[in-house]
């Protein structure tokens, strides 16, 4: 496997589909015990207490998984020798990289391999003064958004919480620097897994120390789930993938939303609002002709009236599978300035790194960025 190297997008497309392809041929045994990782100092503190260890290795357990980057029991020296004999095939819950590429501006991508074998997509991003994550919350995704190829692949399976608090605690150790952002824009839809999501994100926020408004959940949508996402009291951000200015329009872009009438979703997400006192964010995906006409900006600001909110602009990012066309600033400075005249706070996601060179996936460099 090629280590740190710029990423080339048609090597990286057949190292993906070849370690998709790996992937479903080797079937590990299922593990009996769940992974560490992802549990809080309390249940941590329970379980070494049920091993007939004293209350305090709970806190040193806790600090070699999530400070210093233990990925066996067996490694972490401050344990007795004999315990740790005892428990080395305890899974701590890592995941190993399968591939890693570089991108000029310092964006780095992740393949990483799960227990199971299946790969996930991870991304960092840096700035100036953050380094943002772009993490997966599925293996592929059950949407089937038209434009995305992660849709196009298909669905797998739910990630569970280790394996979404891993992807950061890669990011950290191969930057080596505190992750400062995560957005749940990688692959998979977020409220589908919503359990495991929000047993993620509180680990997140407790055990790794991410501030939960530096934590943004992306959604296309899910009936009644974006009203669990504000009753579960968290400080998360809610971005939600609008990407269309009518119903009719954005089923044809996003086949689920034909459950899911907008004017019910903006309903929920006005709630959202109400509830948390937080903005809701919309991101707008822009393909040439399709939705990005002045008429189109018009609709969208009519629907937003009277919202806190930001719209994200994002020019498409061409998939091989589909002949959606990227516009030309000039459409996307116009259709900017029709929200801006009516008072609808919006921007154009920047490309970063990978997602100029390669459309490999869900995982768009750019969105950490502008996430605040
Ligand atoms: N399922 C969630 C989260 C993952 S997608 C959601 O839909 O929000 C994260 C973002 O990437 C979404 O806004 C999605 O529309 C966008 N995206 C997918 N494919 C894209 C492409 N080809 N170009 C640009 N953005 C894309």
């Amino acid at each position: 496997m090629p280590s740190t190297t710029q990423l080339q997008s048609q090597n990286y497309q057949e190292l993906r589909s070849e370690a998709l392809a790996s992937s479903e041929q080797i079937n590990h045994r299922p593990l009996t015990i769940p992974p560490l990782l992802g549990a809080s100092k309390a249940e941590l503190t329970e379980w070494v207490q049920q091993q007939q260890q004293p209350a305090y290795r709970g806190q040193q357990l806790h600090q070699w998984i999530y400070q210093k980057g233990a990925r066996t029991l067996s490694e972490i020296s401050v344990f007795p020798k004999q315990w740790r004999a005892t428990v080395a095939e305890v899974p701590v819950g890592r995941s190993t990289l399968h591939y890693r590429a570089e991108a000029p501006d310092g964006t780095v991508k992740f393949l990483l391999r799960l227990a199971d074998n299946q790969i996930v997509e991870t991304v960092g991003i840096p700035t100036e003064k953050r380094l943002t994550v772009c993490v997966s919350s599925q293996v592929g995704c059950p949407m089937a958004c038209d434009f995305c190829a992660t849709g196009k692949s298909g669905f797998t399976r739910n990630l569970e919480r280790h394996e979404i608090v891993d992807q950061v605690l890669t990011v950290q150790e191969d930057f080596q620097q505190r992750v400062s952002n995560i957005v749940f824009m990688g692959m998979g839809e977020p409220l589908l897994n919503l359990e495991q999501v929000l047993a993620a994100v509180r680990s997140l926020n407790q055990d790794v120390g991410i501030g939960q408004r530096l934590i943004t959940i992306s959604t296309v949508g899910i009936p009644g789930r974006i009203r669990r996402l504000a009753q579960s009291q968290l400080q998360v951000t809610l971005a939600v993938s609008l990407h269309a200015s009518n119903q009719a329009l954005r089923t044809k872009l996003i086949p689920s939303a034909c459950q899911y009438p907008l004017e019910n979703l903006l309903q929920e997400c006005r709630e959202y609002v109400e509830v948390t006192g937080r903005r809701v964010t919309f991101e707008y995906i822009l393909l040439a002709g399709v939705n990005d006409l002045p008429a189109h900006a018009l609709e969208l600001a009519q629907h937003l009236r009277g919202f806190q909110t930001h719209v994200n602009l994002i020019p498409y990012n061409p998939i091989s599978e589909v002949d959606y066309q990227r516009p030309d600033s000039h459409r996307i400075k116009a259709f900017m300035d029709v929200l801006k005249q009516r008072h609808i706070a919006a921007s154009v996601r920047r490309s970063r790194g990978l997602e100029q060179d390669a459309a490999c996936g869900q995982l768009r460099a750019s969105r950490g960025a502008e996430v605040s």
